[in-house]
């Protein structure tokens, strides 16, 4: 069957592992591409602007908005974040799957615009965990942390709205568990309609003994 890219979104608290699954999953299956979100947050001391994001200002970022630029966006926790449109498109014409890492918000946009998109949400084993996660990433100050504690008991709600929750309790198992979903999700008739409407036209000429 042929293989064409589809969108992947990945969801999830913050702290839940996202970021770390991701780079794991892009590192072990060449299948993927992973989008680079633009935001109006500052870098974290580890990260580079083009790397994790394109970092930029209010101004630049509004200005993505208005000429079309972003494929969606949302504002989470005071900041913007979006995904800039043209990675996208034409690694899905490469015949790509290309991950976006984004809140729930711009999840429900792309569902809307890309109907084959599969929606996943990443869950930790348990609250508690997230919570050692978040602080043990030593990323954020004790009121953001509270802050995005708060946004993930409002981000529980919209569980539902996904394809899958995944659990990352061991991160290899998870690893291998998203890329069998991937995999599978390629094999749903709603995402092959072409390949059906084909083999359809075929048995029909067959059928009547043409061929
Ligand atoms: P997110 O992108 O969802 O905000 P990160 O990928 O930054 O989360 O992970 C948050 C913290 O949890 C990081 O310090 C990361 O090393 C750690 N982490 C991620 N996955 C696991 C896991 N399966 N087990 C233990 N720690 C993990
Ligand atoms: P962080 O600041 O921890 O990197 O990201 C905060 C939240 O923004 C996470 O839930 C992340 O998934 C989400 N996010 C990152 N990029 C985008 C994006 O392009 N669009 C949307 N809607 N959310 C994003």
């Amino acid at each position: 069957m042929k293989h064409r890219g589809i969108l992947i979104v990945v969801s999830g608290f913050s702290g839940a592992g996202k970021g770390t699954l991701m780079k794991k999953l892009v590192q072990q299956y060449d299948d993927y591409a992973l989008s680079i979100s633009a935001t109006t947050r500052s870098p974290r001391p580890d990260e580079q602007d083009g790397r994790e994001y394109f970092f930029m200002d209010k101004q630049a970022f509004e200005e993505k908005i208005a000429n079309g630029g972003l494929v969606e966006y949302a504002c989470y926790c005071d900041h913007y974040y979006g995904t800039p449109r043209d990675y996208v498109e034409s690694q899905l014409t490469a015949g790509k799957d290309v991950i976006l890492e984004i809140e729930i918000q711009g999840a429900l946009q792309i569902r809307k615009d890309y109907p084959t998109a599969l929606l996943l949400f990443v869950v930790p084993p348990d609250a508690q965990e997230l919570k050692r996660r978040l602080t043990g990433r030593g990323t954020e100050t004790d009121a953001v942390i509270r802050q995005r504690l708060k946004r993930a008991v409002e981000e529980a709600k919209g569980i539902e709205e996904y394809d899958y929750i995944v659990v990352n309790d061991d991160l290899d198992t998870c690893v291998e568990e998203l890329h069998e979903i991937i995999t599978a999700a390629h094999n749903t008739p709603f995402r092959n309609e072409e390949f059906i409407e084909n083999i359809k036209a075929e048995l029909e000429v067959l059928a009547k003994g043409e061929n």
